[in-house]
């Protein structure tokens, strides 16, 4: 196909390609599993958010193809039409009861989550939507898509926040919402929520917590951020996607009653776009089944983290801030972080690189996830390859 209006789009990939932005994505040939086929090639997959290995669980598939048969493979409308199903309810039940709050709404991503939170609270210019810079792109877009006027705070600089809550503009708003990740996706690290729920009770704010990295990874059975910092039930909005940890699809605000209702009335991804099919649901509800009775799951991650973080750093990689099991191995410089990737993919390794703009110049790094499913000879395959291409790119 030539359409002259469209040769722009060759000229913009030249430019991506030059800046080496231009994503061609690998591709699966396998289940997302620790030991994948991916592009033909068995290897190593650290590469995934399926923290707990359930992705590809006999138990979990086995729900999802019962809720199939029973529901169907689709819904054919939005919740407020008809597509609410009985299981729909019956999981924000049960992420209610897990998040320790009242109530619960479903969305169809973690991303949609974050933009129908934003932009339902933040719904006049006198509001005041206030962000770490590195929260999530969706939570960035919910901020654009918002009415209120937004501060960002530096990461995690408690000074920074508290300067903006006191400044005339938080004073005067009508309602302010304090917005962080509670782990960040790209370093691993925890935001300070007991240090943020302080200020935010102090300055009368909302919080709202994106747990995306954090349901199913961290606190007692996996519930979170919230519950690390013993904050149960004190966190207005906590956020959560049902796509990593827990191997669906959709996204969810766990919060009180009212606010949970309210925006089951007005928040727009709710409204206008369908709700998830049944099979969703169901893997979901399998999943929490698995976290809650099962703890060895959430422990074999913990120590597969434990495990790799220690072998990379006794190899001599830097492995910046993380806490958590996303462990960045720093480059510092893209082509070399490209070059990494693709080396230890010829050896059987897939860590993914990460370039600037998702990460800033100079922090240019091979990001990696393991999860419960890997075994130690997985791992330590893994970080003799690293150590291997390291030497030989003059990282270590
Ligand atoms: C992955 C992620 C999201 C998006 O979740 P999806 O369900 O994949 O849309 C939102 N916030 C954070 C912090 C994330 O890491």
């Amino acid at each position: 196909m030539n359409f002259r209006t469209l040769n722009f789009a060759k000229k913009e990939n030249q430019i991506l390609k030059k800046e080496n932005r231009f994503i061609q994505p690998r591709v699966l040939n396998s289940s997302q599993r620790p030991v994948a086929v991916i592009d033909n090639k068995r290897v190593v997959n650290l590469t995934s958010n399926n923290y707990l290995a359930l992705a590809d669980d006999p138990y979990v598939k086995q729900k999802a193809i019962s809720a199939i048969k029973k529901y169907g493979a689709g819904t054919a409308a939005v919740r407020t039409i008809i597509g609410t199903m009985d299981i729909h309810l019956e999981l924000e039940k049960k992420f209610a009861a897990f998040k320790r709050a009242e109530a619960a709404i479903l969305f169809q991503s973690g991303f949609t989550s974050n933009v129908a939170v934003c932009q339902s609270l933040m719904s006049s210019e006198e509001d005041l939507l206030i962000s770490d810079e590195l929260n999530h792109a969706s939570i960035i877009d919910g901020s654009r898509l918002a009415k209120s006027p937004r501060k960002i705070y530096r990461h995690k600089d408690m000074a920074h926040l508290k300067e903006i809550l006191e400044s005339a503009e938080a004073r005067k708003a009508r309602r302010k919402l304090i917005v962080t990740d509670g782990v960040f996706s790209m370093d691993g690290d925890i935001a300070p929520l007991d240090e943020i729920h302080k200020l935010a009770r102090k300055y009368d704010a909302i919080l709202m917590v994106d747990d995306a990295h954090a349901s199913g990874v961290i606190g007692k059975q996996g519930r979170g951020t919230v519950n690390h910092f013993g904050l149960d039930g004190k966190v207005e909005i906590q956020i959560g996607t049902l796509s990593k940890a827990f191997a669906a699809v959709g996204g969810y605000a766990a919060t009180t009653r009212e606010l949970r209702d309210y925006l089951g009335s007005v928040a727009r991804p709710f409204l206008f776009s369908s709700s998830q099919p049944p099979s969703v649901a169901a893997t979901c509800i399998a999943v929490l089944e698995i976290l809650l009775k099962k703890p060895q799951t959430l422990k074999c991650l913990w120590e597969n983290t434990a495990f790799f973080k220690e072998e990379l750093k006794k190899a001599g990689f830097d492995t910046g801030e993380s806490e958590t099991p996303i462990t960045p191995i720093m480059v510092g410089d893209s082509e070399k972080a490209v070059r990494f990737s693709k080396e230890l993919f010829n050896e059987g390794v897939f860590a993914l690189s990460i370039c600037y703009p998702t990460v800033p110049r100079g922090k240019e790094r091979l990001r990696t996830i393991v999860t419960a499913g890997h075994t130690i000879k997985d791992l330590e395959f893994a970080v003799e390859k690293f150590r291997k291409v390291g030497r030989k790119l003059s990282i270590i």
